[in-house]
């Protein structure tokens, strides 16, 4: 007999390191982390997204479990003279399953538009990896109110000639500027809103049955103490999380307070 699922999605969590941990201190996190939370973890997906150069020992660590590896950025050329680039076939190789796709930090300091978000998209969807595709207003549009405007835009300019696809290869992250590494979270109401107007624009873009598939993360200051508030409503399906994922009792109380 089939059982009723109220979660039409399967959780995702993923911890975005940024620019924090060197090999050693990753090691550190990792061996914590797997004493912590179960390996095999089952009802909720947990990506871990370290910088580049933790990629190779966090992706063996790893192994055997039921954890996925991420990576924050991604070049949309196969390979070529691309300095300081890393390609999606590279990411691949190094047992990466996801990828952060078009980050605040990365539109605000290293001038990624809309238009290089979408090239970056479609390598890593034509690669086999999953972007968490970001999108999130500022305060200044906030207070403009053009915030479905400028999700509208960045989903719609990231997503660009992108039709056939299946809803669970692509992550959107709802990340609003304001509230990510200050403190101050968006309320988990007028988060859950946003993430519905979110949902109807890939429903327009990409069609309702591929929108319902699709995870929409909220991020932006999330805890432990305070992800449930989000996890627990149903058009949240996970969090990104940023400062809470770089420490292990932080990370671990976290997705248990996630699964509930
Ligand atoms: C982020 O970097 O995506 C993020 C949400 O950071 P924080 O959790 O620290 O706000």
């Amino acid at each position: 007999m089939a059982t009723f699922d109220p979660r039409p999605r399967k959780p995702i969590v993923a911890g975005n390191w940024k620019m924090f941990k060197t090999e050693a201190e990753a090691e550190v996190l990792i061996g914590q982390l797997l004493q912590r939370l179960d390996p095999l973890i089952e009802g909720i997906e947990i990506v871990l997204c370290p910088p580049f150069t933790d990629l190779p020992l966090v992706g063996k660590l790893i192994d055997g479990s039921k954890w996925h590896l991420g990576a924050q950025n991604i070049h949309w050329e196969r390979q070529g003279a691309f300095t300081g680039e890393i390609s999606p076939s590279m990411l691949v190789g190094l047992g990466c399953r996801y990828v952060i796709v078009g980050h605040s930090e990365r539109r605000a300091y290293f001038g990624e538009s809309d238009e290089t978000v979408n090239r970056k998209v479609k390598a890593a969807l034509a690669a086999g990896l999953r972007p968490i595709l970001c999108v999130g207003e500022t305060l200044a549009e906030r207070e403009q109110g053009r915030t479905e405007a400028v999700v509208e835009r960045q989903l719609s300019g990231g997503l660009d000639g992108i039709d056939q696809l299946s809803g669970v290869d692509l992550v959107a992250a709802y990340e609003p500027v304001w509230a990510i590494g200050t403190g101050v979270p968006c309320g988990a109401g007028e988060a859950e809103r946003v993430s519905g107007f979110i949902r109807e624009v890939l429903g327009r873009l990409l069609g309702d049955g591929t929108a319902e598939e699709i995870r929409i993360q909220y991020g932006g200051s999330v805890k432990p103490g305070n992800i449930a508030q989000f996890t627990s409503r149903p058009g949240i399906d996970g969090a990104l999380v940023g400062g809470a994922s770089l420490e292990a009792d932080s990370f671990a109380t976290l997705i248990r307070e996630a699964l509930g």
